[in-house]
């Protein structure tokens, strides 16, 4: 078991992004950027947003990717809370970046950073 702490929310900078697109300050290219291995992570590690897209209104998926010095090669990949599990079991706390994902429109954003903690 983990739990999540130290939350840093990027909530902020979201809608900073957002209301920049919708002025046309802000890029559609640049904030729908989603690469091909980002929208795969997404598809294969993420779980269902509870938001749709800011930008076109489809379903989202949230992804966590795993940093830490401790996880050796394991660093910056995505990871489901099972295997997040595992891993804060194996080498105690890490940080790990949330990150919203449309496949639709490759819309992307940090949503917020935190450290996942054992729970003993
Ligand atoms: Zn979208």
């Amino acid at each position: 078991m983990f739990s999540f702490e130290h939350e840093v929310s990027h909530e902020w900078q979201r809608r900073t992004a957002l209301r920049e697109l919708s002025q046309g300050r802000l890029r559609v290219d640049d904030a729908c950027d989603a690469d091909f291995l980002l929208r795969a992570a997404a598809e294969h590690h993420g779980v269902d947003s509870p938001r749709p897209c800011p930008v076109c209104g489809a379903p989202m998926r949230e992804v966590k990717w795993v940093y830490s010095e401790k996880l050796g090669r394991r660093t910056g990949t995505a990871r489901s809370d099972e295997e997040i599990d595992r891993l804060v079991a194996e080498v105690g706390p890490i940080t790990v970046h949330v990150v919203e994902v449309c496949a639709a429109c490759k819309w992307n954003h940090l949503l917020k950073e935190v450290t996942a903690v054992p729970v003993v």
